[in-house]
């Protein structure tokens, strides 16, 4: 291990309130409805979503009837930003953002004008919990030389402390400009993540040592013999998976990569190493593919995740409508926060604008610039 690295316990971190372990969010999943008390919900729902002037926001890893809501209803399924984006973008006073608190977050700093409503405030991310904005001060105070490069699943109090914040999809680009200008960063909290763009551009860099609970339990060995049963599957990996299995994919990207992956390819079986819920939109995408989740059990595995994020299981129906219903779960930020973390994020959608008049942008950049032309001074 680098020295200047930080162990931290995703799944235990020194923080006082809110869910907190796996485990305890696992307790707080709803068990599945009736067939009869989900049409109840979302009857609801789109009752409410008209009568606030409100709009539904998810992410890929939630409840499948949430996503299929969100679309029907005029909202959006997407990552993490471009949730932001869209309900920056949409006429809705209200924004429900169905997905995990840092999310919710950085709808609140990209609309500070907006309510923003959550099924659940405590459905939160290991990345998020394992990076204490206190203890990350501290980190940060050992390489004042460094630039400061964080990923987008942090809170808006670790992001305030950034110089840059990257997405999945543009990480890479932005380092490798950092380290052609004789950078050396100091990357937080996704320690896969940051390993890959690591050995990517060959930057220096300092990792902090977090991991996302869902991806950390792919494995290398066992996915190894799945693709000998699988020998024309096509490896579709996010690189917050380790190395192991990072090394064996033929595509490594975003959520929304490795979905334009099952379309613009001519395989037809794909094994998938991100959270299961994406394989909703993939199915959707490509009927009549095959989509196998990449293996998180075997010998070595405690099939902690079983390849779903249980902060993004506790996104229910059920807490939807009941936000709706009585405004309750409110993202709040302070203002002067707000905008000192969305620096940051400024500084990445200057760098997308930048790229976009300077070059032909591959197929995750193209899109990453799609979605914040108009944002910040770009
Ligand atoms: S899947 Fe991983 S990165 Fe995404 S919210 Fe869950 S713990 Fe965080």
């Amino acid at each position: 291990m680098p020295s200047g690295t930080r162990i931290v316990e995703f799944d235990r971190p020194d923080m006082a309130v809110g869910t907190h372990t796996v485990a305890e969010a696992w307790a707080r999943v709803n068990p599945p409805l009736s067939p009869q008390e989900r049409e109840f919900q979302k009857d609801r729902i789109r009752r409410l979503l008209k009568s606030r002037n409100a709009v539904l926001v998810a992410h890929y890893y939630v409840d499948a009837d949430i996503q299929d809501l969100a679309e029907e209803t005029g909202g959006c399924v997407s990552d993490s930003l471009e949730m932001a984006r869209f309900g920056r973008d949409h006429a809705a006073d209200t924004l429900v953002v169905s997905g995990v608190r840092f999310m919710g977050e950085t709808a609140k700093i990209l609309s500070p004008e907006k309510r923003i409503l959550m099924p659940d405030l405590d459905a939160t991310c290991s990345l998020d919990l394992g990076c204490d904005p206190v203890a990350f001060a501290a980190f940060r105070a050992q390489y004042p030389d460094r630039t400061v490069v964080v990923y987008a699943n942090t809170s808006a109090a670790v992001k305030a402390q950034a110089d840059w914040m990257v997405t999945s999809s543009i990480g890479l680009d932005i380092v490798s400009e950092l380290h052609r200008q004789g950078k050396k960063i100091l990357w937080a909290p996704d320690r896969h993540l940051g390993s890959y763009i690591q050995r990517e551009t060959g930057a220096d860099m300092v990792l902090w040592q977090g991991s996302c609970t869902v991806h950390d339990e792919f494995k290398g060995l066992e996915l190894d013999l799945m693709r000998k049963e699988h020998p024309d599957a096509l490896v579709l990996v996010h690189p917050e998976s380790p190395a192991s299995v990072v090394a064996q994919a033929d595509v490594v990207g975003s959520t929304s990569r490795l979905l334009a992956a099952v379309t613009e390819s001519p395989a037809t079986t794909f094994i998938v190493a991100t959270d299961q819920g994406l394989l909703h939109k993939m199915r959707l995408a490509a009927p009549g593919k095959t989509f196998i989740a990449a293996p998180t059990a075997g010998e070595s595995a405690t099939c902690k995740s079983c390849a779903h994020c249980p902060w993004m299981a506790m996104n229910s129906l059920k807490g939807v409508a009941d936000a709706l219903e009585f405004g309750t779960n409110e993202v709040r930020l302070d203002p002067a926060l707000g905008r000192q973390a969305k620096i940051c994020i400024d500084r990445m959608l200057d760098f997308a604008a930048a790229r976009r008049r300077n070059t032909r942008p591959g197929p995750d950049l193209a899109q990453e610039q799609a979605l914040f032309s108009g944002i910040g001074p770009a």
